[in-house]
């Protein structure tokens, strides 16, 4: 009994598989090879041994892994051993296990297998359930001997559970220490980037980086704030279990972020074979019974090639999360990392800060404003206004790129109540100044609520303004879109007073129906029809028919794109109510309006024309 061959960390027996992910607890996986590396753990179990005089010592983990110490000395591992089922219930049940002698005890003297450990039996066995100071369970601190005893004194229980919860409290003070994660007990970060860095400098040169994260992160913060933080800590052990049960047995998960788990594979030729990738999907795509309750996660699955050159300096888990992330919103689940997708996204994230930063402070941004012709008289009845960015190094920032980061950022909010203040103050200087004019301004679709209506009432009055001189323009394809409410949104512009225009009229795919209820003013027939009435007769035809169509449904008709003379006198010649485009003038800055006002106070108009012809 006190000899210490074949004595190794233990394995699940056949027959006594997991039943629950708990059960599954992917504890110390990769440990198979490593001793159980909690500070103070060898003197511990030095400590157990003396007092209670037994030769035999084990950490048995929930997961089934062991640890064994005969003496006072750790038992190296030697290829994988059965364990008793008595071990296995010590180290998932949460009070202590004592056999006295097992040739007495009713429930081992007939049983098969006999209860040994390693090469002999065992007649006397004690167990101390582990749980570390956050209340996790993570096994049985188990002593025996092949002589029977007559009783455990108090000391030595003393003594014994003493040294389990030594144990447990070593175990959060590893995890401290920076390699081990306190929920599923996997190496953590550091650890994974510690191994790569020595995978890739000593054995390969190359490496595949898998990362599998388990729910977008808003996602996961809503379940936990509905569940609680047991059941996603339950949950992310059964991921892992589950990732476990999939990768090459010789590999180590690591749980690098909160909801994500990482490992490096060897350099095979991974993607030779997909369906391996789709297994695993498949896997996590099934519901998990996590503490009775079903739940399906939405896992995505990054992956990264990577060699030694490209590690140093760089962070590897930051370029495989993007494949994840990107993976999340995918049906397949899984994603190569994809290098000019990342420097977008990382464009577009500076640049969103950057444009955060631009509103806040205001100084990089501008509003242009570009005439609008009434063409029977040739008078500029209106400006639109038009946002412009200044970025200190990238220069200007055309603004159908910036509005539309502006929407995927949530940040439309606030630049449209810039441009409304900004514009509706510079209308109403202009018209103390004795301009007549209007002024339109572009919405996107995600201000088109409640709190538009208000807020457009607010500024108009702050700034003395009728409604009924300014008029928002939405794309067609925004209204188009709208439900019953936009369109109630829309109704109380309208009875305030101010204009509702369709733009880039042509570009979306309203059918007639559609566009007779719409609460719309002004119909904008989009410029590229205009643009191209130079050269295509069929341009020409839209354009008119357009018009004319409009005009009969009860809308102002504007051209906009008009870019030459020619394509001016035509619509002249149409059911047009007004022109805009470079032809008449370019947009120009707050400053410059005036000036232009008193030069063009009567472009070419249908009355010119007459009167002149
Ligand atoms: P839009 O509302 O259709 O504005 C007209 C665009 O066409 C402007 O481009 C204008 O400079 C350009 N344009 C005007 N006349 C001509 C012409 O004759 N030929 C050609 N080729 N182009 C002409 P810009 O200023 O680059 O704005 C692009 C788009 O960005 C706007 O299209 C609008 O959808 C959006 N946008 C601009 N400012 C704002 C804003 O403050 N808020 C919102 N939501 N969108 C804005
Ligand atoms: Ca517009
Ligand atoms: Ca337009």
């Amino acid at each position: 009994m006190r000899t210490t061959t074949g004595w190794g960390p233990g394995q699940h027996a056949a027959g006594h598989q997991a039943t629950s992910p708990a059960a599954d607890l992917p504890v110390e996986q990769a440990a198979s090879a490593d001793s159980f590396a909690v500070p103070g753990f060898d003197a511990v179990v030095r400590l157990v041994t003396r007092s209670l005089g037994v030769p035999l010592v084990a950490l048995v983990l929930n997961s089934g892994a062991a640890y064994w110490f005969a003496d006072g000395n750790e038992v190296p591992a030697s290829g994988p051993r059965t364990l008793h089922p008595l071990f296995l219930q010590a180290a998932r049940s949460l009070a202590p296990h004592v056999v006295l002698d097992a040739l007495d005890d009713e429930r081992l003297r007939d049983a098969s297998p006999p209860l040994t450990a390693g090469p002999g039996p065992v007649r006397f066995f004690a167990s101390e359930p582990v749980g570390t100071l956050t209340g996790l369970h993570i096994g049985a601190l188990c002593v025996m001997d092949s002589q029977p005893r007559a009783q455990l004194s108090e000391s030595e229980q003393t003594a014994l559970r003493d040294a389990a919860s030594l144990i447990g409290a070593g175990v959060v003070l590893r995890s401290y220490l920076g390699r081990t994660d306190p929920i599923t007990q996997l190496p953590h970060r550091y650890a994974f980037f510690d191994d790569l860095r020595k995978h890739l400098q000593e054995d390969a040169h190359h490496a595949w980086v898998i990362a599998v994260d388990v729910a977008p992160v808003q996602r996961f913060n809503a379940f936990i704030r509905a569940m609680g933080h047991a059941y996603s800590d339950e949950l992310m052990r059964a991921v892992a279990a589950r990732t476990l049960a999939w990768i090459p047995p010789d590999t180590r998960l690591y749980h690098v972020g909160p909801t994500r788990f990482a490992a490096v594979l060897p350099d095979h030729h991974l993607l030779d074979d997909t369906a391996r990738l789709d297994d695993l999907v498949a896997r996590l795509r099934q519901p998990f019974d996590c503490l009775g309750i079903p739940i399906t996660i939405q896992p995505g699955v990054g992956l990264l090639k990577i060699n030694a050159n490209e590690l140093r300096g760089g962070d590897p888990l930051r370029l495989v999360m993007n494949a994840s992330y990107a993976a999340q919103q995918s049906p397949r689940g899984w994603a190569v990392y994809n290098r000019l997708q990342d420097e977008q996204q990382r464009q577009e994230f500076l640049l969103v800060t950057e444009l955060a930063a631009a509103l806040n402070e205001g100084a990089e941004l501008d509003l242009h404003y570009q005439p609008r012709i009434d063409l029977d008289t040739g008078r500029c009845v209106a400006v639109e206004a038009l946002a412009r960015w200044h970025h200190p190094t990238l220069g200007a920032v055309p603004p159908a790129h910036f509005v539309a980061l502006a929407e995927r950022a949530g940040l439309m909010h606030s630049l449209t109540q810039w441009v409304m203040e900004r514009s509706v103050a510079q209308l109403a200087a202009w018209r103390r100044d004795g301009h007549d004019i209007k002024l339109s301004l572009n919405v996107s679709s995600t201000d088109l609520d409640a709190d538009l209506v208000t807020r457009l009432q607010a500024v108009a009055e702050r700034h003395k303004i009728g409604l009924d001189s300014l008029e928002l323009e939405f794309t067609e394809s925004t209204l188009m879109e709208h439900s019953a409410l936009t369109r109630r949104h829309l109704t109380a512009i309208r009875q305030l007073g101010a204009g509702i225009a369709i733009d880039d009229f042509g570009t979306g795919y309203s059918n007639l129906a559609a566009l007779r209820q719409m609460p719309a003013t002004t119909l904008k027939i989009d410029q590229s029809f205009v643009r191209g009435m130079g050269t295509s007769p069929h341009d020409e035809a839209i354009v008119r028919s357009v018009a004319n169509l409009a005009r009969n449904m009860g809308f102002r008709v504007v051209v906009e794109g008009v870019e030459t003379a020619t394509i001016y006198e035509s619509v002249l010649g149409m059911a047009c109510d007004e022109a805009q485009g470079f032809h008449i003038a370019y947009p120009m800055p707050s400053c410059d309006v005036p000036a232009w006002l008193a030069a063009h106070e009567a472009l070419p108009s249908r009355r010119a024309v007459r009167w002149g012809g």
